[in-house]
């Protein structure tokens, strides 16, 4: 059986549902580790080994080289778990991190993985959810980054005790970044858009307005997001852009309104799950890759779906 150590540079009380899938799916190929690049909440030990987590390294934080130590913290705990693969989330910083020691180490990498198999066969997908490929290491450690929403968050049977050790972590002589400053981000209610089961996204249709799309997206537990015309517009945020030169989505529900559907649009969010489209034009793109379409104004339409979902779930 494969070791498999997963690999976090922070946890809090409560994992997120991305952390509760990369343990589940390490709890699949083999008795897990868990390392973390900073202290570890009690309550966060006790939700480890309720995934099976057997043992975890904790390597407390060093503030003023956030990069540096996360690359020591991850380097020390394949060395100390003898791990075969490494399981990181499929942020910007957890790649850079993780291909960063993979090179280090010698091993091999991939990237937005959408399943491991226990031979560590490992499955992602490719030109925008185009294809599926299948990819083995030749050698070395297999790093693996994995795709939000890939796999189902199931804690084991039976819980473990977890035992935790301090992880000796080499100091930084001479940081390559030091934080000067932080800032907390005015937290949403609403979920992540990378991780959200729900993905509202609305595009030029809009017209201005987010309000309609917000409010289904509420209704529905989901996250906002948007087309390029609609943040270049400034109707929102940047951060909601989905596509190409945006983020990359793969909700179990998508729903899609008052965007065309370009090409780049699709290559956001192509792999999820259900897509349903509402836009006015019968010819939009986005019906080509639709499973359910309506064809009607999402003035009249985004309004009625959240409606009856409110009424349903009083
Ligand atoms: C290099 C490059 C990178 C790009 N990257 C991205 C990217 O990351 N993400 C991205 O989204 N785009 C990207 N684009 C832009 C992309 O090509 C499209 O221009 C953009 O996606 C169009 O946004 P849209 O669908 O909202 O607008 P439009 O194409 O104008 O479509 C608006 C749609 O709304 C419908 N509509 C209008 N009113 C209503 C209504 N009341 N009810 C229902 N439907 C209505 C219309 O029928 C139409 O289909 C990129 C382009 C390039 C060249």
């Amino acid at each position: 059986m494969p070791s498999a150590l997963v690999f976090f540079t922070e946890l809090s009380d409560a994992p997120s549902k991305a952390q509760r899938e990369l343990l589940t799916l390490a709890a699949s190929i083999g008795e897990p580790t868990v390392a973390v690049a900073s202290e570890v909440p009690e309550a966060a030990v006790t939700q480890l080994g309720a995934y099976g987590v057997n043992k975890l390294l904790v390597a407390p934080a060093n503030e003023s080289s956030f990069l540096d130590h996360s690359l020591s913290a991850l380097e020390a705990a394949v060395k100390e778990s003898a791990a075969q693969v490494v399981v990181v989330a499929n942020d910007n910083f957890s790649r850079e991190v993780a291909a960063r020691i993979a090179v280090r180490v010698d091993g091999s990498i991939v990237t937005d993985a959408i399943d491991i198999s226990a031979d560590l066969v490992v499955t992602k997908d490719e030109l925008a959810g185009s294809y599926s490929a299948q990819a083995q290491a030749s050698g070395g450690v297999l790093f693996v980054t994995l795709k939000p929403n890939s796999i189902e968050d199931t804690p084991q049977a039976q819980a473990v005790s977890v035992s935790v050790e301090e992880l000796a972590v080499s100091a930084a002589t001479a940081p390559s970044v030091r934080i000067m400053a932080t800032e907390e981000k005015v937290a949403s209610d609403r979920p992540k858009l990378t991780e959200a089961r729900v993905v509202v996204a609305g595009g030029r249709g809009v017209n201005g307005d987010f309000s309609a799309v917000e409010a289904l997206a509420d209704a529905l537990g989901g996250a906002v997001g948007a087309s390029r015309a609609a943040t270049d517009a400034g109707w929102i945020s940047h951060d909601a852009q989905i596509g190409q030169t945006g983020v990359t989505v793969s909700p179990q529900l998508f729903i899609s309104a008052g965007i065309s559907g370009a090409i780049q649009q699709k290559a956001g969010m192509q792999t999820s799950k259900c897509i349903i489209a509402i836009n006015k034009d019968v010819d939009a793109p986005v019906f080509e890759i639709a499973d359910f379409g309506i064809v009607g104004d999402l003035d009249k339409v985004l309004p009625q779906a959240a409606e009856e979902i409110r009424r349903r779930q009083a």
